[in-house]
């Protein structure tokens, strides 16, 4: 397989085109960005660590039953993927409270939700990702209402699979993004999942160990996404 021009370059990933029309390459660069961009720098080592860290968890997802795109690792930051039609939302769990429910609501940090929430947003960085609803989804045909169920159903199952790993390890799975694509007509996980996307508390001190180290200029970045990497068993 040939791998051909950047197809799409985001925030902290590029895609790459290939000859094959099912599959691109997912390229994980260390570029780290937060505040929808406004603050950027660059962590060595993020890139690689990242990439080993979702094939990992990408990996026992399906096999637990959350389809994705995930197909192999080519390099230590490139991996190969199925080509999706993205869908433009952004669905979050939240086990515990933290970052923008703490502001929206007003609520502290740190409260158990149970159940947990499930909230969407649109990806939109100009507009700061706001949060729509599935009326707002199905006015605007980003997605069917089927697909909406879909994302929900497994973004919930995704829940069940990752907070059992992370408890495993001694880390509290707080709260989480994940996002879907259509290949050939089934709605399946695309993206990352990583320290990037998601918020990761140490179970005993509750220290943080993902980019809120970043956000909150905390330093040791890199270092916590490695920690949670090794305790998770994922090979660097
Ligand atoms: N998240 C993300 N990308 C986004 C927005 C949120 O990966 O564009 C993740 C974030 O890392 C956290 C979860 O989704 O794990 C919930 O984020 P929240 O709504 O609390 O927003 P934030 O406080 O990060 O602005």
């Amino acid at each position: 397989m040939k791998i051909g021009a950047e197809l799409y370059r985001g925030k902290a990933k590029s895609v790459l085109d290939t000859d094959d029309a099912d599959f691109v390459v997912m390229h994980f660069r260390d570029d780290t960005s937060a505040f929808d961009g406004e603050k950027k720098e660059q962590l060595a080592r993020k890139g690689e660590v990242n990439n080993k860290f979702n094939a990992f968890v990408m990996q026992r997802l399906a096999a637990g039953g959350v389809p994705n795109h995930f197909e192999r690792l080519l390099s230590s930051n490139e991996s190969l993927v199925k080509r999706l039609q993205m869908i433009p939302i952004e669905c979050v769990v939240r086990n515990i409270t933290a970052g923008s429910i703490c502001r929206r609501l007003g609520v502290a940090e740190g409260m158990d939700l149970n159940p947990p929430t499930f909230e969407l947003f649109l990806k939109n960085d100009a507009l700061h990702d706001p949060m729509v609803n599935e009326y707002h989804i199905r006015s605007f045909g980003w997605a069917s209402d089927e697909e909406v169920a879909r994302m929900k159903s497994l973004t919930f199952r995704a829940n069940e699979i990752l907070k059992a790993m992370f408890k495993d390890a001694g880390i509290l799975l707080v709260d989480y993004k994940l996002e879907f694509g259509r290949f050939h007509g089934e709605v399946v996980l695309g993206d990352e999942f990583s320290p990037d996307g998601c918020r990761l508390w140490d179970a005993q001190t509750r220290n943080k160990l993902d980019k809120d180290r970043f956000r909150q200029g905390l330093g040791g970045v890199v270092e916590a996404y490695e920690e949670v990497a090794r305790r998770l068993g994922v090979s660097l």
